[in-house]
């Protein structure tokens, strides 16, 4: 059985790393790999035939796998040359498009969605999202730092004691937790802001501080995820956001609601009134940005105040990102094939959530 890893159209990572072919070889699998798919990310062909994954053209892979995989969905067009029966593993995010399932019910192959793998224990080693969200909190941080005009850690020096960089963090999940550790690392004073009362505790162990709105929402039952909050909850949030944005020199913006747009959380006015100079930095820019001015995948400048939309910032750190994203599909095989054989064993919940269609 062939596997085959393709080259990223709109993004620097690769799927599969060559490091990664030792494991795959383990469960009888051969690899072949579109010339040129880990050069972004430092991975030339050369790595790949070391570890005996041939490079060939992109139609090969595609026509020839029994199992494709690449982060970023392919069009339909090259669907269309998928083996009948392959299982081809992306990133279709169907909790954002509802549509997407049913077009690709018109395709005679599996199709996995990693971003379907949920959230427990079990399934920890497979997660995409949280892999991919940790790197982006650390480098939303470095990014901010990079736009910002002063440094994080308090200075004392001859010349004048130079105070400490405060930073907030809007949303302490993955993503947040990150940026509020790498924020602390470079010195800063961080604070945070999370609607699930489980956060809390872990901002707190970070060493920032955790900034409570009364009557959020019960999140209980919603797989470790944020649930939507009243209109009323909202803008007494936003109300405060604004009290300690004037405050800030720095926002990282990771408020996510699974499904749904993300939570407007910086106004206009907050913006309107916040020191020149801040950086906001807002991760939830594919679905909305926290903050009113953000324009996805843009940085822009708004009253003195720097805005970077991106939530693909792991992108940004390639090698890392797609080592760990290779380490989450191969931990997923290791589930799926058994002595060279894809098992689609709908009784695993892991397999289950996650194959979004089927051959028919
Ligand atoms: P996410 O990207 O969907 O959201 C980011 C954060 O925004 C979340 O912490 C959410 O509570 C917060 N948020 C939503 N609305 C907000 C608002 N109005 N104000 C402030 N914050 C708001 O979530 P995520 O980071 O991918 O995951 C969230 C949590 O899920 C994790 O912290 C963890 O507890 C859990 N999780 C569990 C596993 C596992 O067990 N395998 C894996 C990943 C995540």
């Amino acid at each position: 059985m062939i596997i085959g890893i393709l080259k990223e159209q709109q993004f620097n990572r690769v799927s599969i790393v060559p490091s990664s072919a030792k494991k795959l070889k383990a469960l009888k699998l051969e690899i072949i790999t579109e010339s040129g798919a880990g050069l972004q990310s430092g991975f030339g062909d050369h790595l790949y035939d070391e570890n005996e994954i041939k490079a060939v053209s992109r139609d090969t892979v595609l026509t020839t796998s029994d199992i494709v995989v690449s982060i970023a969905p392919i069009s339909d067009e090259e669907m269309q040359k998928l083996k009948k029966g392959a299982l081809y593993i992306s990133m279709f995010a169907p909790y954002q498009d509802p549509e997407v399932v049913s077009k690709l019910q018109k395709y005679p192959i599996n199709v996995v969605s990693m971003d379907m793998i949920p959230r427990t224990t079990l399934a920890q080693s497979m997660d995409i999202l949280s892999s991919m969200a940790s790197l982006a909190g650390y480098k939303a941080v470095l990014k901010a730092a990079d736009h910002y005009n002063n440094m994080f850690p308090m200075m004392m020096t001859a010349a004048g004691t130079i105070p400490p960089t405060k930073v907030m963090v809007l949303g302490a999940g993955v993503a947040g937790l990150q940026a509020i550790a790498t924020a602390k690392r470079l010195g800063a004073v961080v604070e945070a802001f999370d609607t699930r009362a489980a956060a809390k505790e872990e901002v707190m162990s970070l060493g920032a501080s955790f900034v409570e709105v009364e009557g959020a929402a019960d999140d209980r039952g919603a797989g470790g995820y944020a649930v939507q909050q009243s209109e009323e909850y909202l803008a007494k949030q936003r109300a405060l956001v604004q009290e300690r944005a004037l405050k800030s020199n720095i926002i990282i913006a990771t408020a996510q609601v699974r499904g749904r747009k993300a939570p407007l959380l910086v106004t206009e006015e907050t913006i309107n009134h916040m020191k020149p100079g801040s950086v906001i930095v807002d991760l939830a820019a594919s679905t909305g940005g926290n903050c009113a001015y953000t324009e996805n995948a843009k940085t822009i400048v708004k009253n003195g105040i720097t805005i970077v939309g991106n939530s693909d910032l792991s992108d940004e750190l390639s090698g890392v990102a797609s080592t760990l994203f290779s380490n989450n599909i191969i931990n997923f095989l290791q589930i799926l094939v058994k002595e060279g054989n894809i098992e689609l064993n709908e009784e695993n919940e892991i397999i289950k959530s996650a194959l979004i269609s089927k051959a028919n």
